[in-house]
């Protein structure tokens, strides 16, 4: 009796360790910066846009290295360009939201901010599948727009590397930073929405690069799916 006690305290402690190292990433974190992972995969991601300077660039760098990235797009933009998110998705991009006007959320009210997201939200959705991931504009959050997020079923992406390519640094300054900070499950922050722009030059020698490294390029869902607890 003793024992058998014994052995079903040792199978629930087992069980317990077991749950929480299945926890998902995205139960424990309000935010998602990273994926902790020891697989080499990457995921690229592009701002503020579309742009019909920079977004049809972009997409044909990606396309002929047949590399899958996620596009955190602008509402009013989605508007202006319907059919670069369009072509977005039928190149097998991911499609996330990134607000309508790309205003400083932090500084608006509540219904400031669910009319950022809804607008957004229904831009998308006449040229795109419902969007599941959501990213603040330079980042600015609080706890009344990572709930809204949630509540609207978006989780809350961030990057991990990020070379300030918006400010239109020399091409080689993106390059080595990128380089020098991505790891395995990092999520790298480029942007499609400013011209002119160094990141469609830099972005083929970026890709090159950290393939040769061994590393894989997947979209931010697909990267969720790598994620594995550090034991
Ligand atoms: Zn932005």
């Amino acid at each position: 009796m003793r024992l058998s006690k014994g052995l079903l305290g040792f199978f629930f402690l087992t069980l317990l360790i077991t749950m929480k190292t299945e926890d998902h990433l995205v139960d424990i974190s309000p935010v998602i910066r990273q994926v902790p992972t020891p697989h080499k995969v990457v995921a690229l991601t592009f701002d503020d846009g579309p742009l019909t300077e920079s977004t049809p660039e972009i997409l044909s760098i990606l396309k002929e290295k047949n590399i899958k990235a996620t596009f955190f797009v602008v509402g009013e933009q989605v508007e202006k360009f319907p059919m670069l998110v369009q072509q977005e998705i039928a190149e097998g991009h991911e499609v996330g939201s990134h607000t309508y006007s790309h205003p400083t959320l932090i500084k608006l009210r509540k219904d400031e901010i669910e009319k950022e997201l809804d607008t957004t939200e229904q831009a998308i959705l006449k040229v795109a599948p419902r969007p599941t991931l959501f990213r603040p504009p330079g980042g600015f959050y609080n706890d009344m727009i990572l709930k809204k997020a949630r509540d609207n079923g978006y989780l809350t992406i961030l990057w991990s590397v990020d070379p300030y390519d918006w400010r239109y640094p020399p091409v080689g300054e993106i390059i080595n930073v990128v380089l020098r900070d991505s790891k395995p499950g990092s999520i790298i922050l480029l942007h499609d929405g400013k011209y002119p722009s160094s990141t469609p030059e830099a972005l083929g020698f970026i890709i090159d690069s950290l393939s040769a490294r061994g590393y894989e390029f997947v979209t931010v869902s697909e990267l969720l799916q790598y994620y594995q607890a550090k034991p």
